[in-house]
């Protein structure tokens, strides 16, 4: 871990810090209202990052207020790549993230976007997520308490299981075989019910085709 815990106490302030930060910006209405789209789609299909529900920007406002409490800085790139990764909602790769930031900055160059996603990764608000070696945002961004990452195999669909007992207990499973894990990532290879349910759609498509 690069992120000391904080304490029961202190995870409830910084949740209070939070939500005044929020009340404290009358114009969060509307950019709530103007980011709704967007931000509805992605807690449809990914409502697990941070304050359950939060829209898009106060998800990144969080990671600011994150980032001025440890003394660093979400720079406008750094904020770009988050929003990125929070507006895709499941593991994306660096190359998509740089031609999606070429749409916006036709000369961004790949160390740009490296840059940023190392920062991010440092801060703890992404995850490199290694089986399919693309990046997803962490579901806590205001804490940093990472859990175990379930990883769809086939789409990039990421949930992180927030259960810090047993979390706690596999660590010390693997300590006690004499081991320390290698990154903060605790992965599981899976696929996501999306994805399964269309495995079966198209195997029933293939036998009512070899019926036919
Ligand atoms: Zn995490
Ligand atoms: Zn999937």
């Amino acid at each position: 871990m690069k992120t000391a815990k904080p304490s029961q106490d202190t995870a409830a302030l910084h949740a209070n810090n939070a939500a005044a930060h929020d009340h404290a910006h009358a114009h969060d209405d509307a950019h709530e209202a103007h980011d709704h789209g967007h931000a509805h789609g992605h807690d449809h299909a990914h409502g697990h990052f941070a304050a359950g529900g939060a829209s898009l920007e106060s998800a990144l406002e969080m990671a600011e207020a994150y980032c001025r409490e440890r003394g660093e800085k979400l720079t406008p790139i750094r904020r770009k790549v988050l929003e990125l990764l929070l507006a895709s909602g499941r593991a994306t790769k660096a190359y998509s993230l740089l031609d999606e930031m070429r749409q916006i900055h036709p000369g961004s160059a790949p160390p740009t976007v490296y840059r940023a996603l190392d920062f991010l990764l440092s801060a703890g608000l992404i995850h490199r997520i290694e089986s399919i070696n693309a990046f997803a945002v962490c579901h806590d961004l205001t804490q940093c308490q990472h859990g175990i990452l379930v990883v769809c195999q086939q789409c990039g669909n990421v949930t992180e299981l927030d259960e810090p007992k047993l979390r706690q207990a596999l660590v010390a499973q693997i300590e006690a075989a004499g081991y320390r894990l290698s990154g903060d990532g605790i992965e599981l290879k899976g696929v996501c019910a999306q994805c399964q349910a269309n495995e079966q759609a198209s195997a029933e498509g293939a036998k009512a085709a070899a019926h036919s």
